[in-house]
């Protein structure tokens, strides 16, 4: 260990700061943040700077009474002659002193904080590797999300109503433990405590309540793992059961937990390997058994993903549950694909429908379809792409309106084909692309060209 981490309590203690611009704001700033009084001592001192309460502001330049009465000193000039000086009379006189960027000048490092208050993570790689530290940071955000602190004091508020009600210590453990990583402290984390209260008092009214299983329908994206969000990734390291269909790519159902059982449920077009309904009881039946079911979809779970169907069942069956938003197929693939779904020129609306054939017709409101300056995303398209040229040319698009199809989007086999109405169901023909595919049709297509070259995966 090459520095001895502390928590120094800096509440109306005077700190100075050397130096009066965007650095010093910054450092002024945590130490105001801390409680402490600042004194700022430069020949120019940023307005912005001098502004902040609590500031004394001395336009001067540094000399060695500036630090009298001072706790401790942070030097952030850009002059390292002044610096060394601040530096040379702090540790003449035992105050810690801090140079930024400079660590042999100082006596102390800052480190990066984790602002949970009164959780507070503070951590540093001791100077060798900012980047790290701040990628070490991300994982920190993740872990720990905002609301934390929240999390904290909704279960102090609670404590003595558990204790009087749930008396076994080692059943107590466990209500915590669900309550504090379950569906309750979700419902806190997102800023929602009341129905956290109604869920808190729901498992303390009936013995069976108090081990309970709970089902998470999130939305994994399109395909690439690092359009996750930070929620899906919790709730995937959480789950005891995986409940997934094809759509979600190989390397996203990796990420769950190790141990946690993974069920496949199919999905592909014409080869259900379980029945929807099957699958909604799956969930219900594994939520009873009192485990933690992450019911993972590809994209968004409400945007044609059935999602709505799932829920009504845990609804029907009081089982609690919770939706986590994805990133649709419409918007992650357009993007990776370089077309914007709305642009000032193209198109001022963007409609997404779904092409999947009934009896071999295609049942849409074609005249709202074919509309000019209007994107039309269509999902499960691929086996009516005839028809559904042929109907936009019939409703009223002209038939070299341009349209593209991409093929698994936003993964290592991203592939995408464009045409026009005329042209692209030949074109289809012979490249014969490959499911998950997206339909995307109008002038935006047509932007692809300018757009994609400049994205890794815009092939
Ligand atoms: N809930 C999902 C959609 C499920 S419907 C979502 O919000 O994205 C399945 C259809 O989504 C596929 O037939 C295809 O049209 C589209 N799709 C999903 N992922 C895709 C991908 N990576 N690339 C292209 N199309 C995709």
């Amino acid at each position: 260990m090459d520095y001895l981490p502390i928590f120094v309590n800096a509440r109306n203690r005077l700190c100075l700061v050397v130096g009066g611009g965007e650095v010093a704001k910054r450092k002024a700033g945590v130490l105001l943040d801390a409680g402490a009084r600042v004194r700022v001592v430069a020949p120019q001192i940023e307005a912005g700077l001098a502004a902040l309460t609590r500031v004394e502001s001395v336009v001067a330049r540094f000399e060695a009474k500036h630090l009298d009465g001072v706790t401790l000193v942070i030097a952030a000039t850009s002059d390292r002659e002044v610096n060394r000086q601040v530096s040379e009379l702090a540790q003449a006189r035992n105050i810690p002193v801090n140079v930024v960027d400079d660590p042999g000048l100082c006596s102390f490092i800052m480190p990066a904080i984790l602002d949970r208050s009164p959780l507070m993570v503070a951590f540093s790689s001791g100077g060798a590797s900012p980047v790290l530290t701040r990628m070490m940071r991300g994982k920190l955000e993740m872990m720990i999300p905002q609301n934390y602190s929240r999390l904290a004091a909704f279960a102090e508020r609670f404590r003595e109503q558990v204790k009087k009600r749930v008396t076994h210590p080692a059943k107590r453990r466990i209500f915590w433990e669900n309550a504090l990583d379950g569906v309750v402290a979700e419902k806190v984390l997102t800023g929602d405590e009341a129905s956290a209260e109604a869920m808190l008092q729901q498992m303390l009214a009936s013995e069976d309540n108090i081990v309970r299983g709970e089902v998470y329908l999130v939305g994994a994206g399109p395909g690439d793992p690092d359009l996750l969000t930070f929620r899906a990734l919790r709730l995937m390291q959480k789950a005891d059961v995986v409940v997934y269909d094809n759509l979600v790519s190989k390397p996203i159902v990796e990420m769950t937990r190790r141990d946690a059982q993974r069920i496949y449920v199919g999905k592909k077009r014409d080869d259900h390997t379980l029945r929807q309904e099957e699958i909604n009881d799956l969930l219900v039946r594994l939520a009873k058994e009192g485990k933690r079911v992450l019911r993972l979809k590809g994209g968004d779970p409400f945007i044609f993903g059935r999602g709505g169907e799932e829920i009504e069942t845990l609804a029907a069956e009081g089982i609690p549950f919770q939706v986590v938003p994805g990133i649709t197929a419409a918007s992650g693939v357009a993007s990776y694909a370089g077309i914007p779904l709305t642009h000032r020129d193209h198109a001022q609306s963007c409609i997404f429908v779904t092409g999947h054939l009934k009896d071999g017709t295609m049942n849409l409101d074609w005249d709202a379809l074919a509309r000019p300056r209007q994107t039309v995303v269509v999902y499960m398209g691929l086996h009516g792409l005839d028809i559904l040229c042929a109907e936009l040319v019939k409703h009223g698009l002209p038939d070299t309106t341009a349209i593209a199809i991409v093929q698994q989007g936003t993964t290592q086999n991203q592939r995408v084909i464009t045409g026009t109405l005329a042209t692209l169901p030949g074109i289809a023909e012979r490249e014969k692309p490959q499911a998950p595919t997206l339909i995307i049709v109008g002038g935006v297509v047509t932007l692809r060209d300018k757009l994609s070259w400049f994205h890794p995966q815009g092939s």
